[in-house]
């Protein structure tokens, strides 16, 4: 796509009716005072609020704004890869709707990438706002995927970043649906550099990510970037052997030399439920795994728009 605009701004929707103006008011503001030319990407992720209708008010009224309104509901991550699809500018900034990552800092991720940088990825030093379940989660997470992946992701990094225009091609360029955007950043390489910042409260709303959409993203994540947990149960199942193994021989050897036979219905039911638990839980991992593959092999579209605004071209509904 011919780069028409110096800087994109994606910011994915889901439900936000609250926070939109507030969002749209705060970037525009921010974005003007760069004087740059400039486009924000607005991704309707399937809302059931009013979230497409305020858009296409603000739309109306400003040409920079656009739309692109999801047929339902595809994810957050998947939101931001249609907004990367459709971006034309030289760079490209993602960033949530809620204003919990400060448009403010958008100008210093400018600088950056003018010296020369072609990513610029939030760091967050401290979160506000957020349940003390859920920084501990995504502590341990993102400590947790470090260990297991070769690919340097960087920790306690979300998604709000500034990307050079290669780099956005080269992530458009790669359609896995399983996405965990910021370790395929990290995977693309480039010149990148962290810039740090106090993650602020949510604006209003609440979270669009619940325990559910987490876990699912974690497993995206660690299934995208490891293979480790595949190897778990060639390990498990080894040292399981050996020490059966040797407590084989403890056994005859108790039977031999002494007159003691172990007994015990307990301990066998015990054994048993574990080992059943062990077996069971490595199948789950396969079936991690096997699922994917088979997501990938349908080779379905990543996400349908029913209907672009302000794009060049002509609207996707026929009807209008
Ligand atoms: N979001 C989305 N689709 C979803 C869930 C979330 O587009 O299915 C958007 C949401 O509107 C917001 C961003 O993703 O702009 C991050 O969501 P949220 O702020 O709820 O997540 P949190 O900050 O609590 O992790
Ligand atoms: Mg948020």
């Amino acid at each position: 796509m011919a780069a028409v605009v110096t800087l994109s701004v994606v910011v994915p929707m889901y439900n936000e009716e609250e926070v939109i103006e507030t969002t749209y008011a705060k970037l525009t503001e921010v974005l003007e005072a760069t004087d740059e030319s400039y486009e924000l990407v607005f991704v309707n992720d399937g809302s059931r609020d009013r979230t497409a209708a305020i858009v296409r008010g603000i739309c109306a009224r400003d040409a920079r704004v656009k739309l692109l309104d999801f047929a339902r509901n595809f994810g957050h991550q998947i939101a931001v890869t249609a907004g990367m699809d459709h971006a034309s500018g030289r760079a490209v900034v993602l960033i949530d709707a809620d204003l919990q990552d400060p448009p403010a800092l958008i100008p210093q991720m400018l600088a950056l990438w003018r010296e020369g940088y072609d990513v610029v990825y939030g760091k967050r030093i401290s979160r506000q706002g957020e349940t003390w379940f859920k920084k501990t989660t995504a502590k341990w997470f993102y400590r947790t995927l470090a260990a297991m992946t070769s690919v340097n992701i960087p920790v306690d990094t979300g998604d709000f970043r500034l990307m050079d225009r290669k780099v956005c091609d080269a992530l458009s360029g790669m359609r896995e649906r399983s996405r965990f955007i910021r370790g395929m950043v990290a995977w693309a390489g480039y010149r990148q550099i962290g810039l740090e910042y106090a993650r602020e409260e949510r604006f209003a709303g609440e979270t669009k990510y619940p325990l559910r959409k987490m876990v699912r993203l974690s497993l995206d994540a660690i299934t995208s970037f490891s293979t480790k947990p595949l190897k778990l149960a060639g390990i498990l199942g080894f040292l399981l052997s050996a020490a059966g193994f040797i407590y084989l021989i403890v056994v005859i050897c108790q039977r031999i030399f002494t007159d003691t036979t172990t007994a015990g219905w307990t301990s066998l039911i015990v054994i048993s439920l574990f080992f059943h638990g062990i077996t069971l839980s490595l199948l789950g991992v396969l079936g991690e795994y096997i699922g994917r593959i088979y997501e990938e092999s349908k080779r379905r579209p990543l996400y349908l728009v029913a209907d672009k605004l302000n794009f060049e071209g002509a609207s996707e509904d026929s009807r209008e």
